[in-house]
């Protein structure tokens, strides 16, 4: 489905139209969530709701360019891959000129927190006093690296994630996709990371294969069987990803918690290996996973990190018993 006319309808941005059509507009919002991509589309929703005399027709002319990213009224930075100076500075030109078909000009700033202090000083000031009629639409997926200074000007919408129902709604013309139940599952209600693993052809291999270690790694011998694949960063890192919530799924089967378990469709295999594992040692394999995501952006091998987190999970396994 169209996902800006999903958000459109969505209360928090509602409630920003009602303010609008009452004559109480701020000069300046910031959407956030952990997910880009779910912000960008918040962005889009509100800019085109904003512009539209009837708050998001999808037929008038403001509303068509919105669609397509050409209203000469929304400007979008970063320009380049981060917000830099050049862009802060071309903002301050931009923003003391005239709205060429609407009354307003909007400004989006999208992943404003990628970007230098520098950079952010720079606009400091025209965020602060903004020029009649320009609202800012920022967008962050780190809000900790935005500075206070800034985020204190903005009204702040925090943007929860979705239920599986509604990524599933959201996501209906994918449904014939294989990957489709494990993407609304994984996609942690997220909309980029659900798209990330709809357009992941090898997303259900990674899925199997880390099903098969927290099932089948039992012995040292086993760790070899598991090293033979190539791994890249991208790899590894949803592999961490994987590992970890379904270590977390068997914490909570362990538990007695099924009705808490984010993926229903481990109980026959949790079952079958409960016995093999101990509470303590769950909680084990589970630092041993943070702590291996977090140096996996040192100067280490993956593949060395790799084999030490199988040989630790074995190790643990054994210990904690
Ligand atoms: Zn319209």
């Amino acid at each position: 489905m169209n996902l800006i006319k999903y958000f459109i309808k969505l209360p928090f941005i509602q409630k920003i139209l009602q303010d609008k059509t009452s004559g109480k507009l701020s000069s300046g919002y910031l959407f956030y969530s952990l997910d880009s991509q779910t912000n960008k589309i918040a962005v889009d929703a509100l800019a085109m709701g904003l512009l539209c005399k009837n708050n998001g027709c999808f037929v008038c002319e403001d509303c068509v360019k919105v669609e397509n990213n050409s209203h000469p009224d929304v400007l979008y930075y970063p320009k380049d891959k981060s917000f830099s100076v050049t862009d802060a500075k071309d903002i301050i030109d931009q923003a003391y000129k005239k709205p060429m078909l609407s009354s307003i000009k909007i400004i989006v700033i999208n992943d404003i927190d990628n970007s230098s202090v520098e950079a952010q000083n720079k606009l400091l000031k025209i965020i602060e006093e903004p020029p009649q009629n320009v609202i800012f639409l920022v967008s962050s997926a780190n809000i900790d690296k935005v500075l206070p200074t800034i985020k204190s000007r903005l009204i702040k919408i925090e943007i929860s994630s979705f239920t599986k129902e509604q990524i599933k709604i959201i996501f209906e013309d994918y449904k014939n996709k294989n990957n489709f139940e494990l993407a609304v599952l994984k996609g942690d209600g997220y909309i980029g990371r659900t798209f990330n693993i709809l357009n992941n052809d090898d997303y259900i291999n990674l899925y199997n294969f880390c099903k098969n270690i927290v099932c089948n790694l039992k012995k040292s011998s086993d760790v070899i069987n598991f090293l033979s694949s190539k791994l890249d960063k991208d790899k590894f890192n949803d592999i961490l990803k994987i590992l970890s919530s379904m270590y977390r799924d068997l914490l909570v089967f362990y538990c007695g918690k099924e009705n808490l378990l984010s993926d229903e469709r481990l109980v026959k295999e949790f079952s079958v290996i409960k016995d093999e594992f101990s509470e303590k040692s769950i909680i084990a394999i589970l630092h041993l996973l943070d702590e291996t995501n977090e140096r996996q952006y040192s100067n280490v091998s993956i593949n060395l990190l790799f084999e030490t987190l199988l040989v630790n999970i074995l190790e643990v396994k054994y210990t904690c018993k």
